[in-house]
């Protein structure tokens, strides 16, 4: 049983006399045995500081990290039963594929016949068998990624930890490797943590996604929920591509008003009562619009700006006054820049969030 905690976890660093930054601000989290938690966010928002500490790389300022409800601050890296797979494989270059992936277990003087063994499972696992007797410098960057896991994998560590380790390989490839990761999961008993910007690689491969930005958790939850019911607006922008339609406007009259539409706001299920002149952010998905002939008091009327075919959908940019707002369409129209489109969200798609604390205000 691998699950982590963390609470409270803080990581302040000091550069030079007096400037200090606060990397990770206290953050709380619960990780079960097994989990496959995908930390995603912006670049500097503290998700590889987290993993760091996590992993004993990095010093804990203030907090605490529980593995098996054991009390880890001060154990060292090595004794953590924890496997970190780096961004940039972190391979020795004048090592054999073998001896790379053999290289912990001589350290820890594990007789022959046992690694020779270990080697041989995880290289058929990860299909690196004929790729035993090269150097890392004749392997494919795909090949590099599995010698890098197998090399953790024989370790048989409670904890993997992964920092971007498929952000050097090409598009297929990471299909390829998402897909073996989330097999090695299966098959393997041990709790992944991954690191990534990715939102596709959060969404593909967790069952618990952390999202974090300026070294806040923004929102821990089921990729479904962290689609379906984003907790602010943050997540509802970071997740989702083309990036959900944020909308400025007020509460009145139990409708959503703004300057260039009204929106019944009677089925939704808010979380608080809201009082006329409320600022309030709508959020609809580009693809949560229907394109409709007529206009009247409940449809935006956009101008188009600019539109991308991708073959089996449609992306329309367009202006509302002054905010821009995609749609996404599997129809296809003909638009031309400065068309007129009357569009109409889709009944029971729609977010409203607060407009000062931007936090969800719908029932989650
Ligand atoms: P990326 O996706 O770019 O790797 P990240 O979310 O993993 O970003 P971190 O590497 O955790 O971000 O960094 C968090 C913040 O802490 C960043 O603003 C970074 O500049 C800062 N930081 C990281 N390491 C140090 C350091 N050794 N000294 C000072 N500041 C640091």
């Amino acid at each position: 049983m691998a699950g982590i905690k963390i609470r409270n976890l803080q990581k302040v660093y000091r550069d030079g006399k007096d400037r200090t930054f606060e990397a990770v601000k206290k953050i709380n989290l619960d990780i079960e045995d097994r989990d496959f938690v995908v930390f995603v966010g912006p670049s500097g928002c503290g998700k590889t500081t987290t993993l760091r500490m996590i992993a004993g790389l990095e010093d804990i300022t203030d907090g605490e990290i529980y593995i098996e409800d054991n009390l880890i601050n001060h154990v060292e890296p090595k004794d953590r039963n924890i496997a970190m797979v780096f961004q940039n494989y972190a391979l020795y270059p004048h090592m054999s594929v073998y001896d790379n992936i053999a290289f912990g277990l001589k350290n820890r003087k594990v007789d022959r016949k046992t690694i020779q063994q270990k080697v041989e499972e995880v290289s058929t696992v990860l299909d690196i068998k004929k790729e035993l007797h090269r150097r890392p410098k004749e392997l494919s960057g795909g090949q590099k990624q599995r010698v890098a896991m197998g090399r953790a994998m024989v370790r048989e560590p409670k904890v993997f930890l992964m920092d971007e380790p498929l952000s050097n390989l090409d598009a297929k490839l990471r299909v390829q490797m998402r897909n073996e990761l989330i097999k090695l999961h299966r098959d393997f008993d041990a709790t992944f943590i991954f690191v990534t910007h990715d939102q596709v690689e959060a969404m593909t491969l967790a069952n618990k996604i952390v999202i974090m930005n300026e070294g806040e958790i923004m929102q821990v939850d089921s990729p479904e929920n962290i689609f379906n019911k984003p907790a602010n607006t943050f997540v509802a922008g970071f997740i989702g591509s083309p990036q959900m339609n944020l909308i400025k406007g007020t509460f009145n009259e139990r409708n959503f008003t703004s300057d260039a539409f009204r929106l019944p706001l009677e089925n939704l299920s808010l979380n608080t009562t809201l009082k006329d002149e409320t600022p309030l952010i709508l959020g609809i998905r580009p693809e949560h619009f229907e394109v409709v002939q007529k206009a009247d008091s409940t449809t935006l009327v956009l101008t188009v700006h600019i539109t991308e075919n991708m073959g089996s959908y449609q992306n329309i940019y367009c202006h509302l006054n002054d905010q821009s707002v995609t749609i996404q369409t599997s129809d296809h129209h003909n638009f031309a820049v400065g068309d007129e489109l009357i569009v109409k969200p889709i009944n029971g798609k729609i977010h409203l969030f607060d407009g000062k604390t931007e936090k969800t205000l719908l029932t989650i």
